[in-house]
């Protein structure tokens, strides 16, 4: 039985912070729904981290995963970047798949790590498929800057997961469910597979607020199906307290 697939994210922003109540709020709550998408019994990497973000988010994750650790992936914090961790751990660089959004062909259920038996019976079996997953750890901007490119210019097979941009945790979650769970996006460019269930996606939804308030987000999320059975429509799944960090950042962005 070959070990699940692993995840890392690479960090490209520079969040370089004092201390546990300067970190970024929206990293916390990316990568906390990060850990919830992947679920036990896989590890997420965080790498390229300063000394003193280390520090922070491991008081964070500890802390916030001491309420429902149960269902989540194990995280590691590294301030290495992804090509000294693979090295420490030999996993060639073909094993690992940088989720790209110009990445030449669609991530796919065959992506996932598995071992073939030699043919010929005397060589050992051959690795295939990737061991590590690769994300660049960037607060999506819109228009897109291809800040991808960092990563991609490192020689890593890509994959895409269609045309449109979504926030780092998505791309996770997205990425679990076809590599590992079997699902198929719905892309033109996508194997075919009979009986395979698609992911089913909400694209710029808009978050109302109330009072008229409203934002458009510029991505493509995965449904969230809890929130639309209460609501009735199709809501975005996002980490949990997102609306309301959206919500206060609209609030002071209209405080003058
Ligand atoms: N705006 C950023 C991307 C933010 S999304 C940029 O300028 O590149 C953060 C990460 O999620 C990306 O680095 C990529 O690893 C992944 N990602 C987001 N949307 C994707 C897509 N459509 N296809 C493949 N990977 C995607």
């Amino acid at each position: 039985m070959t070990a699940r697939p692993q995840y890392v994210i690479e960090h490209l922003e520079d969040l370089d912070v004092d201390s546990p109540s300067t970190f970024p709020q929206w990293a916390l709550l990316e990568y906390t729904h990060m850990l919830e998408l992947v679920g036990s019994g896989s590890t997420v990497h965080f790498t390229s981290l300063s000394p003193r973000n280390i520090d922070s988010l491991r008081t964070l994750l500890t802390s916030s995963s001491s309420s429902s650790s149960a269902g989540r992936a194990n995280f590691e914090l590294h301030t290495q970047g992804i090509l000294s961790l693979i090295e420490s751990v030999n996993v060639p660089l073909e094993q690992v798949c940088l989720l790209d959004p110009k990445g030449p062909l669609p991530v796919s259920s065959n992506d996932a790590p598995r071992e073939t038996a030699a043919q010929d019976g005397t060589t050992t079996a051959k690795q295939e498929g990737f061991r590590f997953f690769l994300f660049g750890g960037i607060l999506g901007d819109d228009p897109p800057r291809d800040r991808t490119a960092i990563l991609r210019q490192m020689g890593f097979p890509g994959r895409h997961l269609g045309p449109v941009q979504m926030t780092t945790d998505t791309a996770v979650g997205v990425t679990k469910r076809v590599v590992e769970d079997g699902m198929l996006m719905g892309l033109d460019d996508e194997p075919q597979r009979q009986g395979a269930q698609k992911i089913k996606w909400v694209q710029y939804p808009e978050l109302k607020f109330g009072r008229g308030e409203s934002v458009e987000m510029p991505f493509r999320y995965m449904v969230d199906p809890v929130r639309s059975e209460k609501s009735g429509t199709d809501e975005p799944l996002m980490p949990e307290g997102m609306r309301e960090l959206i919500k206060r950042d609209l609030d002071r962005s209209f405080e003058f």
